[in-house]
């Protein structure tokens, strides 16, 4: 069964996210445990912890319908020990709030290298970054999100995902999240069904889909293969509306949360109408 949904605001506590969601007719949702812009946050409290609980069950989503993304600030990959350390501390953190929320999956982007280190030692740092998360907690898999390739960002190559995963010790905690902007953005095609086609037998061969663990679906304002990363609403950019109709279609897709950060919350609820409608 396919789990669409979008990522919702958690304005008012992260129980109000999951309100948001089933409003919109939601199979899936994404969101922010903590101010994303912000290193600090305070501890998740028992009381918002149950009433997230609660909601989850009130308004049926199970953990594998739920994507958190964890802060813009972190960079697992930085060149310099320091702000490594502070990164490798928030993302623990934020491995630690999605624990306590009965969550399963934490969605981030790798890691820039910033021009100061090569490439492969970026990767390698991320990977170990993943390994001391792991090591200190339980039941979460850190999901690496395919990047557009901005600036010195990694992950734009699914090359880059596998060597992370590659230097990950438990490889049933670390999957990939495909996000279809960055894809296109960062060089893999998706306009015809045969570009879908080939685009995910590249993915296959260089990833494999059994590391798959979520999906964002944007349309771009983005050039191909710009490396810039801007959405759009579906069908409105570069992608267009095929390749979201044919990955509704594909079963490859099934059982994991696919998520909309299109530019729009106001279409949102017929967007996600939208690409039911498109299951066979
Ligand atoms: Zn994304
Ligand atoms: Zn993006």
């Amino acid at each position: 069964m396919k789990y669409i949904g979008a990522h919702v605001s958690a304005a008012g506590g992260v129980d109000q996210a999951v309100k948001r969601a089933s409003e919109l007719e939601a199979t899936a949702f994404a969101l922010f445990t903590k101010n994303q812009r912000q290193w600090r946050a305070a501890p998740l409290s028992d009381e918002v912890i149950a009433a997230f609980r609660q909601a989850c069950a009130d308004y049926h989503y199970t953990s594998a319908q739920i994507l958190p993304h964890d802060s813009y600030l972190i960079n697992l990959g930085h060149p310099v020990k320091e702000a490594l350390e502070k990164s490798r501390s928030a993302f623990i953190d934020e491995m630690t709030r999605c624990e306590q929320l009965g969550l399963t999956l934490l969605n981030f982007h790798p890691g820039s290298h910033l021009q100061q280190i090569s490439e492969d030692d970026c990767l390698q740092r991320i990977a170990e970054s993943i390994n001391i998360a792991l090591d200190q907690t339980q039941g979460v898999t850190a999901v690496i999100e395919n990047t557009a390739g901005q600036g010195s960002n990694l992950g734009f190559r699914f090359e880059h995902l596998a060597a992370i995963i590659d230097g990950v010790e438990d490889k049933s905690r670390v999957g990939v999240c495909i996000d279809t902007c960055h894809a296109f953005a960062g060089g893999y095609d998706l306009r015809t069904e045969a570009d879908c086609e080939k685009t995910f037998a590249d993915f296959e061969r260089v990833v494999g889909f059994q590391y798959l663990r979520g999906m964002h679906l944007n349309d771009a304002k983005s050039e191909f293969d710009s490396r810039v990363d801007r959405h759009h609403s579906l069908g409105e950019g570069n992608i267009g509306k095929t390749a979201f109709s044919w990955l509704m279609k594909d079963a490859r897709f099934d059982n994991i949360p696919l998520i909309l950060e299109t530019i729009n919350p106001d279409i949102w609820l017929d967007e996600i109408a939208w690409l039911k409608s498109q299951q066979q």
